[in-house]
């Protein structure tokens, strides 16, 4: 096997267990190579594919630019899903007849350097819950399958940026890294604490200049750097201030869009589906009265409903959140060409902001219950809605979205927000 050299998140384990939610939740592009071989299999009615519904369905982007799907059916599921929840290609030709996507979903494989790291994506439920076989045990298949996706050249792909302003080498860049993860990972230390570290240390590397240092001068640097955050971020520090009106109606904003469903059968009513959205934007941006019902996992709540105090974070979902967070340091899943193109210090404060993110969607699904305490059933299915977008849907990485994270972040709302939210 060719010389990728793989590192696997150190905490998270596997397998699937044929929900089908991704074969639902996922338009599933294809290559022209793929469409060919999936008309070589020769589908037909008696194989159970929907005569009234394609198989493939192309289409063109205004630019003329030719975009190949699996078909959906009216149920939503694609048209390869079987009663019992299983993909057809994958029974009759075998897993590597499979599309790609299909193939590496909920894998992400990120290059990082000399090596490639790999993350996972927590809109798979077995995930979440950290269920099947050790990433260890598996890296064979996925040595193999991140030969299918890395390109030959990533060794040559620079460290995304720390900061508009600053760059480093890989070597440095990872030390940065590391010095996150080690926040994250503080032994004793509440979820909420080692969040917060987190992010006045990113804070400080984005203040910081790095012309001057790098190797162990650099990490030499990190290590004051952290001695400097534990000793400044304590509960003390951080009494449980309220997010300010401005705060809370820019992250009602960008929760809405976490909030959303963007399946097939969504988008298919586009139309229709953009003046709901502008409606309900509306709705979200004033924060008063019932929240507009973005999918079908919600009931009925109201703004206020959500702002009350729901407990504190329990160790069964600190250690989703550790999990979570740490992946994704890990696997690089929250900067450069894995999200967006965006540098190091703002890609952590988006990826920080998911934890008042997904307490506050927990809530909406509590209050939807007629509870007023959060379960970690709530906290997983809020993370498995909310990280379904988080790097894939191009709204996140728009102007917009983008300047109201950092207008977040510079006005010292995402630790409020996370105070809040975790009470
Ligand atoms: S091709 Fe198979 S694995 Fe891929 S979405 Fe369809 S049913 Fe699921």
């Amino acid at each position: 096997m060719s010389g990728i050299r793989l590192q696997l998140p150190t905490l998270q384990n596997w397998s699937c267990h044929s929900c089908s939610g991704c074969c639902h939740q996922h338009d599933i592009e294809i290559t022209d190579a793929e469409k060919e071989r999936i008309e070589r299999q020769n589908w037909t009615p008696a194989d159970g594919i929907p005569a009234s519904t394609p198989a493939i369905v192309t289409t063109r982007s205004l630019l003329g630019k030719k975009r190949h799907t699996l078909g959906h059916r009216p149920d939503g599921g694609c048209v390869f899903l079987d009663d019992a929840g299983l993909c057809r290609i994958h029974a009759k030709f075998g897993e590597p007849a499979k599309p790609l996507a299909c193939r590496v979903y909920p894998y992400a494989f990120h290059p990082a350097g000399k090596s490639v790291v790999v993350s996972l994506r927590y809109s798979c439920p077995s995930v979440v819950s950290n269920k099947g076989r050790s990433l260890d045990a598996q890296s064979d298949d996925l040595r193999r399958l991140a030969l299918d996706v890395v390109p030959d050249s990533y060794r040559r792909l620079p460290a995304p940026d720390v900061s508009p302003q600053q760059r480093l080498d890989w070597s440095d860049f990872l030390s940065l890294v590391d010095a996150v993860d080690g926040m994250l990972a503080k032994p004793r230390v509440p979820f909420l604490m080692r969040l917060l570290c987190a992010l006045y240390l990113v804070d400080l590397i984005g203040q910081s200049k790095f012309e001057k240092i790098s190797g162990a001068r650099l990490r030499e640097f990190l290590d004051l750097v952290v001695q400097a955050t534990e000793a400044e971020v304590t509960e003390e520090n951080f009494p449980n201030q309220e997010p300010t009106a401005a705060g809370r109606m820019q992250f009602r904003m960008l929760t809405a869009q976490y909030a959303r469903k963007d399946t097939h059968a969504v988008l298919a009513r586009r139309w229709r589906n953009r003046w709901t959205l502008l409606r309900s934007a509306v709705a979200f941006a004033k924060g008063k009265g019932t929240i507009p019902i973005l999918q079908e996992s919600f009931g009925t709540a109201t703004f206020s409903d959500l702002e009350g105090e729901f407990g504190s974070v329990t160790e069964e979902m600190a250690e989703i959140f550790t999990r979570y967070f740490r992946v994704k340091v890990q696997g690089l899943h929250f900067c450069g060409a894995a999200y967006y193109d965006v540098p190091f210090v703002e890609g952590f404060q988006s990826l920080a902001l998911m934890f008042p993110v997904v307490m506050w969607l927990a809530r909406w699904l509590a209050v939807s219950d007629n509870r007023r305490t959060l379960t970690t059933d709530d906290v997983s299915r809020a993370l498995a809605i909310a990280d379904h977008h988080h790097g894939y849907s191009p709204i996140f990485g728009s102007g917009s979205f983008r300047r109201r994270v950092r207008l977040l972040a510079s006005t010292k709302e995402i630790e409020k927000l996370c105070c809040w939210y975790a009470r």
